[in-house]
């Protein structure tokens, strides 16, 4: 179809395939917006890769293009990187992580705090106009990338500053009972892990780039950080922030490309130490398997489908209902912890179904860069493929499709929020991850048998507790096994708050300290005495 956005599951990403969305079409008027002079001024160039300091062509001179989301229009061509360009941008990481006397060794930790914060700054001064980049490229809402991905992005670099100075070990008594008498001075330094390969996803392209090189700076590693083929922009600006706050030349990477070509490459690099990967349980699984030939460290930060309980003395219904229905919808469901299984006491689930689809009803869709819209369209064709075809797969099925459950408009790449009830806990919509704006409702009798139910799942990464009894808040809590447990609130991120999986939701955590351990390694020093 003429301007959507081709898949590239099992064939060239690039090779033009039919459209094959079954449900409904809804009309939707899409007004076209023209982005501002000086995105458009950054759109005009071909964008290059980031390595060793000097933005260049991929190695093969090959292209790819980047898609306006509401309206499957072109709006970019970004250098398409293979493993050529990875081994290029892997050495020069390398180069400078082992050259002692290289200006990023020699760095005083307070000045490498301080060239993190800058970059925070750099990232606020220009908010608007990332804002506008990432909801071009993505689809979201501007006012949202405004309020939600840059000021975080830009928090995550102020938290992470703060932590280059104070990278500690600690001393350590030792006993040695087979070397009686003998004396020892025993401690341990954090020392940076070497070269990372970071992959990222494409729902928060700018957040995520920031979630992963934040602790890359902090702890003094060098990184070659490969953004999602669907949404590079703000990672390529990003670049040019790097640079305007001194990052040195080699230290920070930016190759972008395809998936199965230049991330494959950089995860089964064997000059890599460590690959942190945020994306789809799928792809993590390969991310592991192509790590093994070094053995890298890995961290993942896979998907979720996590339950969003509502018991029935929740302290305001209409707050809850507002909760649970921005759990789900914020970032039209694209959000690895979306509240997409909806429990909810029985003596309240009607209300709580009708509050939500009048939630879900009321929102109003359209071009992240108008004003108005509350809901921008998915980020791309095969995400629309993707979600269109478990709204098939539930009411082929048998769910009830209270609200939604259609494609909206014909251009662009719009659905409906939807809210469906009637599904059995077999059902895909129940069991996968959607990654769009489909939730899935059920009632519930017994508080106990629910906590179950919550952690029927082959993923563990967040879920949610509406009720106002304090003990069995945290009764509940620390029964569900899951990473992050919202009670009373729904989606509220810190960079101090650490982020990740249980089960197949992934390994290690992002943010907060915790993240910094997994870019260190802990080195123990014993001398005689
Ligand atoms: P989605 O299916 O939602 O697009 P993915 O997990 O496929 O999410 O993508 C997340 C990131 O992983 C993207 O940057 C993508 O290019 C990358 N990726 C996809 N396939 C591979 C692979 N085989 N090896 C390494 N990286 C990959």
């Amino acid at each position: 179809m003429k301007g959507l956005r081709p898949r590239r599951a099992g064939v060239h990403w690039r090779q033009p395939q039919p459209h094959k969305t079954m449900v409904a079409t809804a009309p939707l008027e899409i007004p076209e917006i023209n982005p501002s002079p000086r995105v458009q001024e950054f759109l005009s160039a071909t964008r290059p890769l980031l390595i060793n300091g000097e933005w260049k062509a991929a190695a093969s001179g090959e292209t790819f293009a980047v898609y306006n989301p509401a309206s499957g229009a072109e709006i970019a061509q970004v250098a398409e990187g293979g493993a050529e360009d990875i081994n290029q941008a892997v050495a020069a990481a390398r180069k400078v992580f082992d050259d002692p006397s290289h200006a990023w060794n020699t760095m005083t930790p307070s000045e490498r705090g301080k060239l993190i914060w800058k970059i925070g700054d750099l990232i606020l001064e220009h908010a608007d106009e990332l804002a506008e980049l990432e909801s071009l490229d993505n689809g979201k809402p501007m006012g949202v990338a405004k309020v939600a991905d840059v000021p975080l992005s830009a928090d995550l670099f102020h938290y992470m500053a703060g932590w280059a100075t104070k990278l500690e070990g600690n001393t350590i008594p030792i006993s040695v009972p087979y070397a009686p008498g003998a004396k020892f001075h025993a401690f341990t330094v954090r020392e940076p892990v070497g070269v990372v390969g970071q992959i990222i996803p494409w729902n928060f392209p700018l957040l995520m780039a920031a979630w992963k090189l934040g602790p890359v700076l902090a702890t003094g590693n060098c990184v070659v950080l490969k953004p999602a083929e669907q949404t590079p922009l703000t990672a390529l600006r990003l670049g040019e922030i790097l640079q305007e706050a001194g990052v040195p030349d080699g230290v920070v990477n930016i190759v972008t490309g395809m998936g199965e070509t230049a991330g494959a490459a950089l995860a089964a690099h064997d000059d890599v130490d460590k690959v942190a990967f945020t994306g789809s349980t799928e792809v993590g699984k390969m991310i592991v398997n192509a790590a093994a030939g070094n053995l890298k460290k890995v961290t993942l930060e896979l998907g979720g489908k996590s339950p969003n309980i509502i018991f029935k003395d929740t302290d305001d219904l209409e707050a809850t209902i507002a909760g649970a229905a921005s759990a789900i919808f914020f970032n039209h469901g694209q959000c690895c912890c979306a509240g997409s299984r909806l429990y909810v006491e029985k003596d309240i689930f009607d209300d709580v179904v009708q509050g939500v689809s009048a939630a879900a009803d009321a929102i109003k869709l359209g071009p992240g860069l108008a004003a108005d819209t509350e809901m921008g369209p998915l980020v791309s064709d095969e995400q629309l493929e993707r979600v269109t075809g478990y709204m098939n797969a539930g009411q082929e099925a048998g769910a009830n499709c209270v609200t939604g459950g259609t494609r909206r408009g014909d251009s662009g790449y719009f659905v409906s929020p939807t809210v469906i009830t009637d599904a059995r806990d077999d059902m895909s919509i129940v069991r996968e991850e959607i990654f769009g704006p489909v939730v899935v409702a059920d009632p519930f009798d017994d508080p106990e048998e629910i906590i179950a139910r919550g952690n029927d799942s082959t993923y563990g990464l967040a879920a949610g507790i509406w009720t106002r009894d304090i003990a069995k808040a945290h009764r509940t809590a620390a029964r569900l096994r899951a990473g992050t447990v919202w009670v009373n609130c729904y989606n509220i991120f810190d960079a101090a708050l650490p982020f990740g999986g249980y089960k197949q939701s992934g390994w290690g955590r992002e943010m907060g300290h915790e993240v910094l351990d997994l870019y260190t390694e802990t080195k123990a020093v014993c001398l005689g005495l």
